[in-house]
Order: structure tokens, then sequence, then C-alpha cells
């Protein structure tokens, strides 16, 4: 608000005050958001580009809103994580995408196709709630879903965390069985030592990335190179928000073997994602 002036600052601190007001607002309707069956998950295909097919799903949370409609993620996301609904979210998130998994991967063996396996987003803090893996053992019993269904996706803010607690969490998620994703890579922190230090499988090349891939050199050049260090890490790459045929070319050339993104699918509702993906009759 600095060097705005008397008028600009009033401005500025209405709009502030505005913005305080309407987290209040949201954060009541959250906490009833999970009773009155408000969210919904979505799910967009996961696509191996070598040869075009589906081999998983990112859940996406979605939120209906009773008056305000469709309220986008990255704006209840934060208050979830500010307030700590994220917790009783995040569990809602893992058994709605377990139980999918199970139902989805039950058609499909009985069909001879190979189990998809399903990415959840988890956040930094739901690592912090004391019974974090016991919650995760809990719901895996619960809805007869297999780790080896489910990848954990993380941001890199969590591994630069020093408390070291959660390198522990993530060594029993592993022995679990569950793949650990690092989300959004390339934005966060480049202090690349975690990568060998914890049990992480996966490198999911943020859309920034992506989306300048066919069009940017230098871009395209940091494309190469976290593909070809996640080559010799013997990581799985995905890149993020693919959209056009001209990004698959590069991609696909560079060894990139798996992505995600419009060209391929938006993210859809259960019933739409499993009618094309894991349907129980043949057609
Ligand atoms: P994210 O995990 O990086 O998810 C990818 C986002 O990119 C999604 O946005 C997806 O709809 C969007 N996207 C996918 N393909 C394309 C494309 O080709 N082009 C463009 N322009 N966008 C594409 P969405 O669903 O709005 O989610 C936003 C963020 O909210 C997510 O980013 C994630 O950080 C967070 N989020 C969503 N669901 C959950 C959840 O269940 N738990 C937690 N903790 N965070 C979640
Ligand atoms: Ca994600
Ligand atoms: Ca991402
Ligand atoms: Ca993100």
């Amino acid at each position: 608000a600095k060097g705005l002036g008397r008028a600009g600052y009033q401005f500025y601190a209405a709009q502030q005050s505005e913005r305080a007001r309407e987290r209040v607002l949201l954060e009541g309707d959250l906490r009833r958001a999970i009773e009155r069956g408000e969210l919904e998950l979505h799910y967009q295909p996961k696509v191996d580009m070598r040869t075009d097919r589906v081999v998983g799903a990112e859940a996406l949370l979605r939120w209906h809103h009773a008056e305000r409609g469709m309220v986008p993620p990255d704006r209840f996301i934060p208050v979830a994580e500010d307030t700590g609904l994220i917790i009783p979210i995040g569990e809602w998130v893992l058994r709605t995408a377990c139980t999918a998994a199970t139902h989805w991967n039950r058609t499909r063996r009985a069909r001879g196709q190979e189990a998809l396996k399903i990415a959840v987003n988890l956040s930094p803090r739901q690592f912090w709630s004391p019974h974090f893996v016991a919650m995760v053992r809990a719901v895996m019993h619960e809805t007869g879903c297999r780790p080896e269904w489910i990848e954990l996706e993380i941001t890199e803010s969590l591994l630069i965390d020093t408390r070291g607690q959660v390198s522990e969490i993530l060594a029993e998620l592993s022995r679990l069985g569950f793949t650990l994703a690092i989300d959004d890579f390339g934005t966060g922190y480049s202090a690349l030592g975690y990568l060998t230090r914890f049990p992480i499988s996966t490198l999911k090349i943020d859309r920034s990335f992506v989306n300048e891939v066919a069009t940017h050199p230098a871009r395209a050049s940091l494309v190469r190179a976290i593909v070809a260090m996640g080559h010799s890490l013997q990581l799985e790459l995905v890149a993020e928000g693919v959209e056009t045929h001209e990004q698959v070319q590069v991609l696909r050339e560079m060894g990139c073997q798996l992505a995600q993104g419009w060209l391929y699918g938006r993210p859809q509702a259960r019933a739409l994602f499993e009618a094309a993906h894991a349907p129980a009759e043949l057609p």
C-alpha cells in the first residue's frame, strides 16, 4: 500500500477487509460443505503419450456452493489449509478417491485390464495432523483399496521442512506401497538433494514449463534437463497441462512418457470418467 496516497490507501484497505470478510464467510460455509454433500471429486485422465492409453487419473476437488455456485479450489483450498479444515476435507478426498479406485479396478480386473493409478493431492498441513498415517491405513482398510492403486502428490515445500517427521512419514507411506509424486515440479525450491533422500517415484513437470515447451527454446531446454535428470534417477515423468499436439511431439521426443492436460481430457465427474474408462458392462 506504500505510495498509494490517501484515496488509494483507503481503497486498498477496503479491498483487504473485503477479502478478510470473504474468507470468514467461506470458512463457515466450508465447515458445512462436507455434511451438506457439496464437495465432489473430478478425475482427469493421465495418459501414456506413446500409446495414448489412459493409465490413471488425478482426483481434483470441486465445491458446489449452494449460493455461489462453483468455487474454484485455488480459492477455497488456501482457506481450508489456514483453518485446518483441510484435515477432514483431505480425509474425505482420500476416502472418496479410494472408493472409486477400488470399484474401477475391480471391474477392470474382471475385464483383464490393467489397474488405474489414482493420484490424490496432499497438503503439508495434513502431514502434521497427529494420526495421519493411521487415518490413511484406516481408509485403505475401509475401502478395500490397495496402496499401489494410489499415488500421493506432495509439494516441494513439504520436503524442505526440517522437522524430522516428514521423512519418517514418507518412508512409512512408501513401505505401505503408495507411490509419491512431486507436484508442480520446477516451481518451488531448487535444492535437489531431497530427490534422493526421500522415496519419490514421480515428478510432475509444472504446467508453466509444459505450456511453452514447443514455442520457447529456453523453456524446452529446462524440460529436457528435468526429463534427463528424472531418467537417471529412475523417476517417472508426467507433463502437466498438455494442450497441443506440438507439445506432445516435443515431450515424446524428449522421452517424457506420461501426460495430463486438456488435450487428453478435462477433469470430469465420476460417472463420466467411469463410463469412459471403467464401464461395468461391455459396450
Ligand atoms: P494441481 O494439483 O497442480 O492440479 C492441476 C490443475 O491444472 C487443476 O486445476 C487442473 O484442472 C488444471 N489443468 C489440468 N490440465 C490443464 C490444461 O491442459 N490446461 C490448464 N490451463 N489447466 C489444466 P484445479 O482442478 O483448479 O486445481 C487447482 C489446484 O487446487 C490443484 O493444482 C491443487 O494444488 C489444488 N487441489 C485440487 N484438489 C485438491 C485436493 O483434493 N486436495 C488438495 N490439498 N489440493 C487440491
Ligand atoms: Ca496435483
Ligand atoms: Ca500440478
Ligand atoms: Ca498446484
